[in-house]
């Protein structure tokens, strides 16, 4: 039967066979061919540490637990340097190489990829990763990695990558932590970077939407940031908030401004500069409160802070809201060299004249502006003129500070006759009246030092001089 069934075979059955056969091992070996492939790229891909000829050395560095990693490509044709650190903590050490490896992985298969559709022997491309160390409070480590990448002769593209890192407790924070995750916080924090940018004459470029956009409430747009003892940094993307050309924009936030918004870990416990009210002393030092009233000034209470950092005399300036507004940064500087901050109002009023509400919106509105320009209350308030009522004092939520000395300077404007007005009605424990908005204040004033600095006199702020007024 069987015999008789294969000798009955057509010649068209072979035809349908062979092509079968043939069909099918095309379709394996194609199948085969292109699994490979994959398997190939990907093991490349996934072997970038091992398969890539690169030497890889590690060495100590200067801060405690960092040791740093150096991978250097011996392939010309494929050029890379990479710089990360590691620590004693498995868990930091994976998430760094995640980041490491991901990024070489980038860069070879867009090498690769090039390559393959061009066959260009002189193409050219460099991957670039270096990183800067900033430690604060000893155990938090902020990690600012630098990544700058080309392939195939494309344009450099730099790329910001930070970490934040607290090395006894190996936990990686971000900024709303390091913020207490206080949304009033956040929005004090935000309204003051989009200050510094537009102050900041290095950053004439900026896109004044673009910078608006970028420094929004939202925690997500101060991920990138660095912390050191005096500042916190912040990076923004090249491109985003300035032409590509300038490379990434980073803004320093001074630790005066930034403290008190830091969460409590996180605060630096400030030395106590107040004197303890009582028992301080027998009543014999001699001690003076320097105020500077109506600025700040763009000029004249640069050169006051100038003179007073030259006698080491802390001072008081009541600060006109109106005028905080335009000078965000000097006010920043008073508080920032050591001075009090004092509430003057927004707009010079003589306040017994308004209503109960007039006279609180000058008040408010101008906590508000120093609040945006310094992060933190006034301490001081004065009324315009020296002129209050005891229903007044009782209304303003701060120590009311009138003066003792009135140095006419708004009437004289001559320096030497400011010095001549100290020198005529000087007692201990005064409180000097005098404006950071005339030249010739600013002028007259190293007299002044210099008299009060030889008669012994100490110089404190008004709220420190404040127990010692009758
Ligand atoms: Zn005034």
């Amino acid at each position: 039967m069987r015999s008789t069934r294969f000798k009955k075979r057509g010649p068209w059955i072979d035809l349908v066979l062979i092509t079968s056969i043939l069909s099918l091992i095309g379709v394996i070996l194609f199948f085969t061919i292109i699994n490979d492939d994959f398997s190939l790229r990907d093991n490349e891909a996934n072997a970038a540490h091992s398969s890539i000829d690169s030497s890889i050395t590690e060495e100590k560095s200067t801060f405690p637990g960092i040791r740093i990693i150096s991978d250097i490509s011996n392939d010309p044709k494929l050029p890379f340097a990479l710089q990360y650190p590691q620590t004693n903590d498995e868990l930091f050490n994976s998430m760094i190489e995640e980041y490491i490896t991901s990024s070489k992985k980038n860069y070879i298969n867009a090498m690769r990829l090039k390559k393959k559709t061009r066959k260009d022997e002189a193409l050219s491309g460099e991957l670039n990763i270096h990183f800067d160390t900033y430690q604060y409070d000893e155990v938090y480590y902020s990690f600012v990695f630098t990544e700058r990448m080309s392939t195939n002769n494309t344009a450099t593209k730099t790329t910001l990558k930070t970490f934040f890192y607290n090395i006894e407790t190996a936990q990686v924070l971000d900024i709303r932590t390091l913020l207490g995750e206080d949304t009033k916080s956040l929005e004090t924090f935000s309204s003051h970077v989009r200050q510094l940018l537009k102050s900041n004459n290095d950053l004439q470029n900026l896109s004044t939407e673009e910078v608006d956009l970028a420094t929004e409430a939202r925690w997500i747009l101060f991920d990138k940031f660095a912390i050191n003892e005096d500042n916190l940094i912040i990076y923004f993307d090249e491109g985003t908030i300035a032409p590509i050309e300038q490379g990434p924009i980073s803004v320093n936030v001074s630790m005066s401004f930034l403290n008190p918004l830091l969460a409590e870990e996180f605060q630096m416990q400030m030395v106590e500069v107040d004197a303890p009210v009582e028992g301080l002393d027998d009543g014999t030092k001699k001690r003076v409160a320097l105020t500077f009233d109506d600025g700040p000034h763009p000029q004249v209470t640069k050169q006051v802070l100038d003179s007073l950092d030259r006698y080491n005399a802390k001072a008081t300036f009541f600060m006109l809201g109106n005028r905080v507004q335009y000078y965000p940064e000097i006010a920043l500087d008073v508080l920032n060299r050591g001075h009090e901050v004092g509430n003057h109002t927004w707009s010079h009023p003589v306040l017994p004249k308004l209503t109960e509400e007039q006279i609180m919106n000058e008040f408010t509105t101008t906590e508000n502006a120093i609040i945006s320009a310094i992060g933190q209350e006034s301490t001081v308030f004065r009324p315009p003129y020296g002129s209050t009522t005891d229903a007044i004092n009782a209304m303003i939520p701060r120590d009311v500070a009138i003066w003792s000395i009135d140095t006419l300077d708004w009437k004289h404007r001559d320096a030497n006759k400011l010095v001549q007005s100290v020198k005529n009605q000087m007692h201990n424990n005064a409180i000097i009246l005098m404006h950071d908005i005339h030249q010739s204040t600013a002028d007259g004033l190293n007299g002044v030092l210099d008299y009060l600095a030889n008669e012994g006199y100490e110089f404190v702020t008004v709220s420190d001089i404040m127990p010692y007024v009758q």
